[in-house]
């Protein structure tokens, strides 16, 4: 079977007794990035075979896994961090065992989203999960569909590009629409602020570097 394994997205020590039994047990995990996931095995002292499963070679390797999978073998599935398959690889590897009666286990863990949404002070009985708004194309589409929608927004950003989202995101939504940032959670510097879309960009405009990952959530249109 293959195992969806959630790793940490910041402290090591959030990963589950469950996860790390399943890592040290199975025949091969699959890796986003083998350096990053040989970090972690390292700290729990798990040794098993590693194998490359990003978003650059799953198109080609897919069936070859399917195959490994099909022969009884039992295989992991982690990214760098976080919950495998959300923002991360992971989706055409999933399907494909769905279709060939291969059963998945996907572990509860770590997810910056739900980690985010819990702790930001915006409405979390209904949320949408925008993840990476497109660089280019199909930007504009996105602000068409977001700007009137009725529950809060997660939205995954790079520091490099939080300045530029901040921007639209009071440009099309409004500045006075509150946004909660999470920021490193997790780390050593987490911090999660809730303010006015206008109020971060100003102390974001401020800031000679930005640092850090970070999840930008936006509040419901008409937030009660
Ligand atoms: N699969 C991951 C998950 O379940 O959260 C997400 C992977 S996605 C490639 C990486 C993005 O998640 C980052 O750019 C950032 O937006 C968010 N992220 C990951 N770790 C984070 C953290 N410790 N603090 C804030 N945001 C984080």
């Amino acid at each position: 079977m293959l195992y969806l394994v959630p790793t940490p997205i910041g402290n090591l020590q959030d990963i589950t007794f469950r996860a790390i039994e399943i890592l040290k047990g199975v025949d091969k995990i699959l890796a986003e990035d083998t350096r990053v996931t040989k970090k972690l095995l390292l700290h729990y002292n798990i040794e098993r075979p590693l194998m490359s499963y990003h978003t650059h070679n799953e198109h080609k390797i897919t069936e070859n896994i399917i195959s490994y999978l099909s022969s009884g073998e039992n295989l992991a599935l982690v990214s760098d961090a976080g919950t495998p398959g959300i923002s991360d690889p992971g989706y055409l590897l999933i399907k494909a065992c769905h279709e060939n009666n291969i059963k998945v286990v996907s572990l509860p863990g770590a997810s910056a989203s739900i980690t985010a949404i819990a702790g930001s002070g915006l409405p979390s009985n209904r949320f949408h999960f925008e993840g990476f708004l497109p660089h280019k194309k199909g930007r504009n589409k996105r602000w068409e569909f977001l700007k009137d929608y009725p529950y809060s927004i997660i939205i995954y950003e790079s520091p490099f590009r939080v300045v530029k989202l901040l921007k639209e995101i009071c440009e099309n939504l409004g500045d006075d629409r509150r946004v909660s940032i999470a920021r490193e959670l997790t780390k050593i510097y987490e911090e999660i602020e809730l303010k006015t879309c206008k109020e971060h960009l100003d102390l974001y405009l401020e800031k000679q570097k930005i640092k850090g990952e970070f999840v930008v959530i936006v509040s419901p249109k008409n937030e009660k």
